[in-house]
């Protein structure tokens, strides 16, 4: 769409493996908790692409790129030229090298298809357990508590979400997702997926085992790099591109979770749609943009817990103060981090009112120096500080 809107005239095609068009995986968790139907998710509709002149093909797996003769083969066998090219192929999800863990009843959810046929499965469960205790494991676990089944999420890190809240913010959160009635095992490792054909539980490092008849792996992903390695493109973690998003090799662009700029691959949709536009600009050629790479934050609602991380998130250096604001008894937490009087970062759990403002505040490097011990009282009026 990026290509689109900045030049009328230039071809863009879309090739994808999948069977559907574009659905924003977030909402794959209404569908796997049933609370929408998959045709739902999908969006745009069909008809929207072919108004605005992008060609999609689906089921079209890229299986080679040839950067000396401008081509890439499809797994038909199929093969089209290129002026430009774009891979923006994502990442599939991690499963570490867990025995058993190809045993029926074990999964990932990436893609609609994982969401239906987990969906599928757990009609017969009762006993779910979900490896990796990160924002999408959680989620994750919300949606199997929402079909019924009794829910164990297992974390090697002694507190939950450890890159994105302080330990404050953790045990606010940890205690709400608790009372779901989901139960959250810090610090164990797992050891062995149990069960003959179909899985009946996980042992853990610690000798102890727990049961469990669906199993979902929530470790991680890892950037498909395979096409462009196979190209003779630079890959490392990803597809290593530099500030125009073009990789080692010219003509050759890379953007979203399969993309690494400055050794980080950072698997968000905000990074994924800023790389897309600074990349279409680029690759028109109209004149250079450069990417400075994206603030990292992340906003999950999980049965009616909202919970925004943005930026720094706890201070890096003397320059760096935090001001925090705890309510245990109401589960709020807030907190924001202050450097030179701006706002670099912020956690804001339970009050979705200060979210936009802050962002804003961030985003626009506003001082709010003489307001620094207001701005996290519950009524603060931002107006007052130019918001
Ligand atoms: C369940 C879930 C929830 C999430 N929630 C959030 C959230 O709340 N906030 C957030 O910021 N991020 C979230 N994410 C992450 C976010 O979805 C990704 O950052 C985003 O999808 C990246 O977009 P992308 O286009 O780079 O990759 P993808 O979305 O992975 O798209 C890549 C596409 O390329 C296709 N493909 C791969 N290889 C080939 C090939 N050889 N030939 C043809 N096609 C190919 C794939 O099938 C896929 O359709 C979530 C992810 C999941 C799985």
């Amino acid at each position: 769409l990026n290509l689109r809107r900045i030049s009328a005239r230039d071809g863009v095609s879309v090739f994808t493996d999948e069977e559907y068009l574009y659905y924003p995986r977030p909402s794959l968790y209404s569908v796997l908790s049933g609370r929408i139907q998959p045709q739902q998710i999908i969006s745009p509709p069909e008809q929207w692409y072919a108004n605005q002149g992008i060609k999609v093909a689906l089921r079209k797996k890229v299986t080679k790129v040839d950067a000396s003769n401008r081509s890439i083969t499809f797994e038909d066998g199929t093969k089209i030229a290129y002026d430009k090219l774009l891979l923006a192929n994502g990442a599939y999800p991690f499963i570490p090298p867990v025995k058993g863990a190809e045993k029926k009843g074990v999964f990932v959810l990436r893609t609609l298809d994982h969401a239906l046929a987990i969906r599928q499965y757990a009609g017969k469960t009762r006993n779910a357990v979900v490896i990796g205790g990160g924002l999408l494991g959680l989620e994750f676990a919300a949606s199997l508590r929402k079909l019924g089944q009794a829910v164990n999420v297992l974390e090697v890190s002694p507190r939950l979400l450890p890159n994105q809240l302080d330990e404050d913010g953790s045990s606010v959160f940890q205690k709400k997702i608790e009372n779901m009635g989901i139960n959250i095992m810090l610090n164990v490792r797992t050891n062995e997926i149990l069960g003959e054909e179909n899985v009946s539980g996980v042992s853990l490092s610690d000798g102890r085992t727990l049961p469990g008849d669906l199993i979902l792996f929530s470790a991680g992903i890892r950037s498909n790099i395979e096409l462009a390695r196979e190209a003779g493109i630079k890959v490392n973690r990803g597809i290593v591109v530099d500030g125009n998003l073009q990789t080692s090799l010219s003509d050759i662009y890379a953007a979203g979770d399969a993309a690494e700029f400055r050794e980080k691959v950072y698997g968000i949709i905000p990074a994924a749609e800023e790389q897309a536009r600074i990349a279409a600009t680029n690759m028109i050629g109209l004149d250079k943009h450069e990417y400075q790479g994206t603030m990292p934050s992340s906003t999950v609602k999980i049965a009616g817990i909202d919970l925004t991380c943005i930026g720094t998130i706890i201070p890096q250096n003397s320059q760096q103060e935090e001001i925090k604001k705890l309510d245990a008894e109401r589960g709020s937490y807030k907190k924001i981090v202050l450097q030179e009087g701006r706002i670099i970062g912020a956690i804001i759990l339970g009050d979705v009112g200060s979210v936009a403002p802050i962002k804003r505040l961030i985003a626009g490097r506003v001082g709010v120096s003489k307001f620094k011990n207001q701005v996290l009282e519950d009524n603060f009026n931002f107006s007052e500080i130019g918001e």
